[in-house]
Formats: C-alpha cells, structure tokens, sequence
C-alpha cells in the first residue's frame, strides 16, 4: 500500500449520515428529519445576523460575551462553561480528551450516533448498554462500566428513542460511577422539556469533578446551520477542553446571533408550546389511523411498523408524498421512523400522507 494511511479504526467508521433532505422528482418537500425547530430562528437573532461587523478581525476565541450570559441566564459560573462548533464539537473533545486506544465508553443501545463516532476516532471501544422499553436502565450501564472505562454518554431525552431519565435515576447514575469515569449528559433537548421537570444536572456539575452537561442552539433555538453549542464543566474538564479545542472555534455569525437569541426566551417558550401541542395532535391523530406510534419528551414521534420493509415502504411513501421522516436503520431500529414535529402545515400533510399510505396498504 502507497500513501498516507489513517491510523488505526479511522476506516472502521461509518460515516455520519444526517437526515435526508430531498426527494427526487418532489419540490419543497417538508423535511421532518433533522429535529429542527419548524419556527425557525429568534427574529432576534435574525436581526442580528444583518450586522456581522468587519469580517477581516478575528471572533472572541474565549466567546467571553456568550459565556457571560448564558451564565447569567442560567444562574451558572462562566468560566466553566466552553463553546463549541455545534455540541457535537464538545461531545467530540470530550472523547478526545478523556479516550485513547484499551479505554471503553459506555452507551445506551439505541444512543445519538456521535458518542460511538467520536469515541472510536481515538481508538476506545463503545460498549454498548440494553435499554427496556427504549428507556436507559441505571443499572445495567453501571454494570458495564469496567476498570477500562473513562466516560458513560447519555442524551437526556435521548435522540432517537425520545426517552428521559428522572433526577433520582441520573443521580444514582452518578452515584454508582467511580471517580475517574466521566458522566456526559446530553441536553440537546432540554428546552423541549418543561423546565419544572427538567433535570438539568447543573448543580451535579458543580458539585462534582466528574459530570459534564452539553447544549446546543441547534434544536429549539433554531440556529442548525451556524453551529453553536456549550458544555458545563468541572473546571478542570474545561481547561482540558480549552486546550484542545479550536482556538476560534465559535464564529462571529454564531456568537452574535446566539446572544440574540438568548435574548428571547418568549421564542423558547412558544416553540416549546407549538411543540408540545402538534406532537399530541400527531400522535392522536397518527394512534387514530391504526399505527403504532409512540411520544417522546422531545421535538419529534416515532411510528413503528411490522418489520424494516413496512418501515422503508412507508418512509419512501411519505418522501413521494412530500414529507420526509427520518429512517432508523443506522440506530439499530430498522422497523420506526422518526418524524419531527412541524409547522401546523407540515404535520396535517404527514397525517394526510400516513393516511392515503394506511388505505393504499390496507396495512
Ligand atoms: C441534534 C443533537 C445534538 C446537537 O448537535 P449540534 O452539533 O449541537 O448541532 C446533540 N445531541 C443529540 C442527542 C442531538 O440529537
């Protein structure tokens, strides 16, 4: 062989495939794939992007602006809060600074993909962890967690299975872990969350040396394509972090379209109302057509079907009919789709959609 190889694993990986956006032969279809919010952005933060300043001056590299106030939005300490290109930047880092080749990450069986990519990029194994009912089991991940292991992941509510672990339950989690394992709790969710139930684990991170919180402004804050999440860390995470992240790594575009958003907190709450109403209505009206569908604590349902081909019939059905939903074979659920919920537009033409294909099959 000639060339530069990649080490070892790198071509092991699957490469991350995100949710389908098109259909050939179908214009404007509506992409329920990506969990992305269907009421966009803030127009504060739209606002904000009209005005970038001067392109040719570097960004803050301590995004110290953005740091300042989502400690101060959230009651948190800033300089244990660090930035990233999207969470997935921080999920990433994490692996890459707390995993190396014989180290073992413990994950939910049916986790966000990221956690296994990343981990296997620095040569660790994922050992993966059966949920029950699609939900994590406490005690099953801690009676995976080895003298190998260095972090547990877990997205609380998880993507793709939609489920969520209580306060006691991660709590415990923690309690069984010992000292050197790392516990990442994934928030991409959390404002989809009511906020008098949400775990937010805040305070486990500063109470303890060894828990991490992620967010993202990707989900309900409506800002996918700037690329902008944060991690809450121990203060030593966050100085490992800092060291290894970009030196840039938060752009201008992201950094003041997010401190504009965070400046509507009204645009959080209706897109957290919006949601949590048209995700009843789809799984009502969906219940009412014969299929099995099941809600989640997030921005998105999940239809389930006899087998993989019912389930891959339907997805392309839907994808002709000008809905996309996002297929589960990649997270080991071959037989469910995942449908976002939409604009009031979007989620009466998936049930029209659903309903025409229910006929058709006489399924
Ligand atoms: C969408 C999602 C993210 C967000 O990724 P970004 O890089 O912030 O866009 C992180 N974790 C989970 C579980 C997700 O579903």
């Amino acid at each position: 062989m000639s060339g530069p190889q990649p080490k070892d694993g790198v071509l092991d990986m699957p490469a991350y495939v995100g949710g389908r956006e098109a259909v050939e032969g179908v214009k404007d279809p509506y992409k329920l794939s990506a969990n992305e919010n269907p009421l966009g952005a803030s127009p504060k933060a739209l606002a904000a992007l009209k005005d970038l300043g001067d392109p040719s001056i570097y960004p803050d590299g301590g995004a110290l602006a953005l740091r300042e106030k989502l400690a101060a939005l959230n009651g948190l300490d800033a300089a244990r809060i660090v930035c990233g290109n999207g969470s997935d930047d921080i999920l990433t880092l994490l692996a890459q600074a707390y995993l190396g080749p014989g180290d073992e990450m413990v994950h939910t069986a049916h986790a966000f993909l990221i956690y296994k990519l990343a981990s296997r990029a620095t040569g660790a194994m994922p050992v993966e962890v059966a949920e029950t009912d699609l939900t994590a089991k406490v005690d099953a991940l801690l009676a995976a967690v080895t003298d190998k292991t260095k972090i547990v992941f877990l997205a609380n509510p998880n993507n793709p299975t939609g489920t969520m672990l209580d306060r006691d339950a991660i709590a415990r989690l923690h309690a069984g872990l010992p000292d050197n394992v790392l516990l990442v709790l994934d928030g991409a969710y959390a404002e989809y969350v009511d906020p008098a139930v949400y775990p937010a684990a805040f305070d486990m991170v500063e109470a303890h040396a060894n828990v991490v919180t992620t967010r993202t402004f990707s989900k309900a804050y409506g800002l996918a394509a700037l690329r902008l999440g944060w991690g809450y860390c121990p203060l030593p995470v966050a100085d490992a972090l800092n060291r290894l992240r970009g030196p840039f790594n938060i752009n201008v575009a992201a950094m003041r379209a997010g401190l504009a958003a965070l400046d509507d907190q009204t645009h959080i709450e209706t897109s957290r109302a919006h949601n949590a109403h048209w995700r009843d209505w789809l799984v009502q009206q969906i219940g009412g057509l014969g299929i099995s569908v099941r809600s989640t604590q997030a921005n998105f349902i999940l239809l389930q079907f006899a087998d993989a081909a019912q389930a891959a019939r339907v997805e392309a059905a839907m994808g002709a009919a000008g809905v996309i939903p996002r297929g589960l074979s990649a997270y080991g659920l071959s037989d469910m789709l995942r449908l976002s919920v939409g604009t009031q537009d979007a989620n009466r033409a998936a049930l029209a959609a659903l309903e025409n294909i229910v006929k058709g099959e006489g399924a």
